[in-house]
């Protein structure tokens, strides 16, 4: 038998999600996120999940060409535009779609042969300061790109710092409104958070990415609550078991020491799959059907599981590290982290499985 960790992913949990996306923003077309490999989940497996869509965004060149020649028709936006001369060539001969966010980015779109014509997405930086035309030089680069001769179809793009937090956008999107002023063209700028917390910013193209894997972007609202089905299962199994006396330590650098006997299960799942090394003890694992809790430091290859009061477990028990039974939220939260990482992080040596409805 091979070493038993495996990640399960759902289609249908894929397609469900979007349709929770959809009947948030039902007026507005959607681009679903798939960048950095579908957040994991896999690029051409998640596309096919998600073919509903309107469009597909993504931050890699090649990522875009893949989904072109794999024979998807919808829009595919690269949601860092492009990097060189040759990448704009070969985008508007595919029919890509490029985020424009600088003067230097701008003057790529020379590269776009005679006749052929790219549609762009101008960002504004309406407060978030990572990419994005500063409020000021909006006006100037909306007519530098109406008047390029290699420029299709016009979007107005911003990115929300805080949707899910206390700030939330309106802030944002006053700045946004005043930079824009003037100009009538499409909007694309909600993410998970504002698709599902405000309806003022779903415009023309949402683009949300993390609540399509079934996580929450928000920290007070579960998946479940929002109607998200997981995406990803993350699932192996007890490979040892050890009995603890009082006083034995767990693991590298001995960090869990037992106060009372314990049976500890040892899984077959360490950071050299994906699994945080940094997830304290306590962190949630679902062993057969229950939730306990990781013990000592995550290892390469191992983590280890109490099962003190699970006599059923054993070797060969199933154990769930996130997805069905042990949302990838919790336990992000109990690592210090964000779904995204522990998606995005699934490492190539951890088989993949298409479930299958
Ligand atoms: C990643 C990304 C998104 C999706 O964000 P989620 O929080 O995963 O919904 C949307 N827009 C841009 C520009 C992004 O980079």
């Amino acid at each position: 038998m091979p070493r038993p960790i495996s990640a399960t992913i759902d289609a249908a949990a894929l397609a469900h999600n979007l349709g929770v996306a959809r009947a948030h923003a039902p007026h507005a077309k959607a681009f679903a996120v798939i960048k950095a490999n579908a957040y994991g989940h896999g690029l051409l497996r998640a596309a096919a999940a998600l073919r509903g869509a309107d469009g597909f965004a993504v931050i890699e060149f090649d990522a875009a060409v893949r989904l072109r020649d794999a024979g998807y028709t919808q829009r595919i936006v690269l949601l860092e535009g492009f990097f060189d001369a040759r990448e704009a060539a070969e985008g508007a001969a595919r029919h890509l779609s490029a985020v424009v966010h600088t003067d230097d980015q701008l003057a790529l779109l020379d590269a776009v042969a005679a006749g052929a014509r790219l549609d762009v997405l101008l960002k504004v930086n309406s407060g978030m300061n990572r990419l994005g035309y500063a409020p000021g030089a909006v006006h100037g680069a909306w007519a530098k790109l109406q008047e390029h001769p290699g420029v299709g179809k016009l979007t107005l793009m911003t990115h929300f710092a805080d949707a899910d937090g206390a700030r939330g956008v309106a802030w944002q999107m006053a700045i946004f409104e005043r930079a824009v002023a003037g100009i009538a063209a499409p909007r694309c700028l909600a993410n998970s958070a504002a698709t599902l917390r405000y309806p003022e910013t779903h415009g023309d193209w949402i683009r949300p990415g993390i609540m399509l894997y079934g996580a929450s972007p928000f920290a007070e609202r579960s998946a479940a609550q929002l109607g998200l089905l997981p995406a990803m299962t993350l699932a192996s199994e007890i490979i040892g078991v050890c009995d603890l006396k009082p006083g034995d330590t767990v693991g590298y650098g001995g960090t869990f020491r037992a106060v009372r006997p314990m049976r500890i299960g040892i899984v077959a799942c360490g950071y050299g799959d994906g699994y945080p090394r940094h997830a304290p003890s306590g962190t949630p694992v679902r062993v057969g059907d229950r939730l306990t809790a990781t013990v000592g430091r995550v290892s390469m290859d191992t983590l280890c599981a109490d099962i003190t009061d699970m006599p059923q477990a054993g070797i060969g028990t199933p154990v769930v590290l996130w997805g069905e039974g042990n949302p990838v939220d919790m336990v992000a939260q109990a690592a210090g982290t964000v779904s995204y990482e522990l998606l995005c992080a699934l490492a190539a040596r951890v088989p993949v499985i298409e479930q299958q409805h």
